[in-house]
């Protein structure tokens, strides 16, 4: 069962931030870049860690990469890794940014069962931290909509 795009903007309106009690997170396992909690707060701000460490996710339309269309790169928030190329992103209307296809060897995945939904969760392969989900609704040519938080992401345009 997979949320469409409406549905998922209608829950992250009812619930703005929210952390899965059963949390599978995306840290367990083993990553190239592994810090302490307390690291990991001091290189992040408190809504970078909900998200990154914590599989928080942040209020739809809140981002500024939503109107980030410059040709550059997204780049991992926790420790940097180049993640997608602007040239892969779309508009999803889902108010959170949206690409349908990751670099290479840039995020892994798990199945994530919280909410009593079956999604695929989406992490940096290098530090573990939680990216968003990935759904099979997105355009060609891959059909996939990698659905990300804005605050797990930083963007460096290819020009700077
Ligand atoms: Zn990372």
């Amino acid at each position: 069962m997979l949320l469409g795009g409406s549905a998922v903007l209608a829950l992250g309106t009812a619930v703005a931030i929210f952390r899965p009690t059963s949390a599978t997170r995306a840290a367990e396992g083993t990553f190239e870049v592994t810090l302490t909690d307390a690291e990991w707060h001091k290189r992040l701000n408190d809504k970078q860690y909900a998200v990154l460490r914590e599989e928080a996710t942040e209020t739809p339309g809140s981002s500024p990469l939503l109107y980030e269309h410059r040709a550059g790169t997204f780049h991992c928030a926790g420790c940097d890794l180049a993640l997608f190329d602007s040239a892969t992103k779309f508009e999803s209307g889902t108010g959170w940014p949206s690409f349908y296809q990751p670099l290479e060897n840039a995020v892994g995945e798990t199945t994530d069962t919280s909410f009593g939904m079956t999604r695929t969760e989406v992490h940096c392969r290098r530090c573990g931290g939680h990216l968003g989900h990935v759904f099979d609704d997105g355009p060609p040519p891959t059909g996939l909509r990698y659905c990300m938080n804005g605050l797990a992401l930083t963007f460096t345009p290819s020009n700077a």
